[in-house]
């Protein structure tokens, strides 16, 4: 029998536990969490509603949602993936529900549900919980590893380390310590802050087809985009976030994001789409025939930019205004200045370095004994569920590893 810590009752933490104690039931299991409560995040995931995982079963597709991470997280997926998830949690009495957009949530609508079914079978398995012990340092101590925190003083055979995202690079001192090389600690998950912007007027529109680009870089993000009242957010934007998390930070947040409001559509389908509409519409004025699946308040925001005034006919619209509309359509610039946390849902990108965990196991190459899971690695996804599904995945191979190394 031996003796497994988690350092850190996250998600991560907590898949990792059940699995190293499944893995070799006479084993000590224990969980170390810093603060009073576990499973913090999980409890305002999602609304309070806990995103757990995504119906994406596809693995070389699952891994594309990872700006950091991808081909890591590919080879781990063979082992543990969406459909294990979906399993895992089923089989354990918490049905799930897959939403049109992809995204799987309890059948519960409520995060409460994946803590309980946590907490009953960290009791049915005897995970040991404690709370209020925090772990600063890591040392190896005749093949095993002391373990020491304001309230620690603790010897074990094997070590997870599931602390989670830390922002600042020194969160992360004590497992440099180690050896291990850590990856700067940046942000993902944000929306654009445009103060100098008049389009903030009109919050609250969405538009569903949509690819914005940062200008200067071959960043590139996707899909629906919300105007809000202090600038831009949804998928699209979100995206575009955490694939540029280290180059918008390196900007210090201040760039131009160039918005193509009709992503269906490319310039020459315009042009065509365009001079059908001044035959079919030409005695009605621009502003009052919108042949495009813009609301009538955005296309007249469009229309006011293009500097095409409320009194022209399409018949009317001339080859200069044409170019400068289908500019604005297709490559309307705005300035961001500043960032905001999407709903306080953000992650950190960045981390303990992969290169340095194996991935069949997740065991560090640098310390044996130690193994890593969850956002603490340089890994991190998109929304959708993605990363718990990281959590999942590196929790469960981590804890099962752990475990079978001790047998
Ligand atoms: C508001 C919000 C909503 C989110 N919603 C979703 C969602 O719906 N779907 C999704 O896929 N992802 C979501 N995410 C992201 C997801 O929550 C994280 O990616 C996930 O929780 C990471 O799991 P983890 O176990 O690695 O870290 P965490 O969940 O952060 O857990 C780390 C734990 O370690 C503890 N700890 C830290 N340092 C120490 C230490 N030195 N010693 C002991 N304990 C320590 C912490 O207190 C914490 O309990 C959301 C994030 C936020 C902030």
């Amino acid at each position: 029998m031996g003796k497994i810590a988690v350092i850190g009752g996250g998600a991560a933490g907590f898949f990792a536990a059940l699995s190293a104690k499944e893995a070799g039931k006479t084993h000590q299991v224990v969980i170390f969490e810093k603060s009073s409560k576990v499973l913090s995040k999980v409890k305002v995931s999602g609304g309070g509603r806990c995103n757990v995982t995504n119906a994406c079963a596809d693995i070389g597709e699952l891994s594309k949602h990872y700006p950091r991470g991808e081909r890591f997280l590919k080879k781990a997926f063979h082992e543990f993936n969406t459909t294990h998830t979906i399993q895992w949690f089923e089989e354990r009495g918490v049905p799930l529900k897959t939403y049109p957009d992809n995204c799987i949530f309890p059948v519960a609508n409520d995060s409460r549900v994946v803590i309980d079914c946590f907490l009953h079978e960290s009791t049915r398995l005897g995970v040991e919980i404690r709370y209020s012990s925090g772990i600063d340092t890591i040392q190896s101590v005749d093949g095993k590893f002391q373990l020491n925190g304001p309230n620690v003083d603790e010897v074990v055979d094997r070590v997870i380390v599931t602390i989670g995202g830390q922002p600042k690079l020194t969160g992360l001192n004590w497992l440099a310590n180690l050896g291990h090389t850590i990856i700067d600690p940046v942000p993902s998950l944000f929306t654009f802050n445009m103060p100098n912007e008049t389009i903030r007027e009109l919050m609250g529109t969405v538009v569903e087809e949509t690819t914005v680009k940062i200008e200067g870089t071959k960043l590139m993000g996707k899909g629906p985009l919300l105007i809000t009242h202090w600038g831009m957010s949804g998928p699209a934007i979100l995206q575009l976030s955490a694939w540029g998390a280290r180059i918008l930070k390196e900007k210090g947040y201040e760039y131009k994001a160039l918005v193509n409001w009709l992503d269906a559509c490319n310039p020459e389908e315009l042009a065509i789409l365009l001079t059908e509409t001044k035959g079919s519409q030409a005695e009605k004025k621009v502003y009052n025939a919108n042949p495009f699946p813009l609301s009538n308040r955005l296309w007249k925001y469009l229309l006011d930019r293009a500097g095409i005034n409320d009194s022209i006919k399409w018949k009317e619209l001339g080859p200069k205004q044409q170019n400068r509309l289908v500019n604005t359509l297709l490559n309307d610039s705005y300035e961001v200045i500043g960032k905001t946390t999407f709903k306080e849902e953000f992650v950190t990108a960045g981390g303990v370095d992969l290169a340095e965990i194996d991935h069949q196991s997740m065991e560090s190459k640098i310390r044996k004994g130690i193994y890593f899971a969850g956002e603490v690695m340089d890994i991190d996804g998109i929304t959708g569920g993605f990363n718990f599904q990281a959590a999942w995945t590196t929790g469960y191979i981590a804890g099962k590893n752990a475990g079978i190394s001790l047998d």
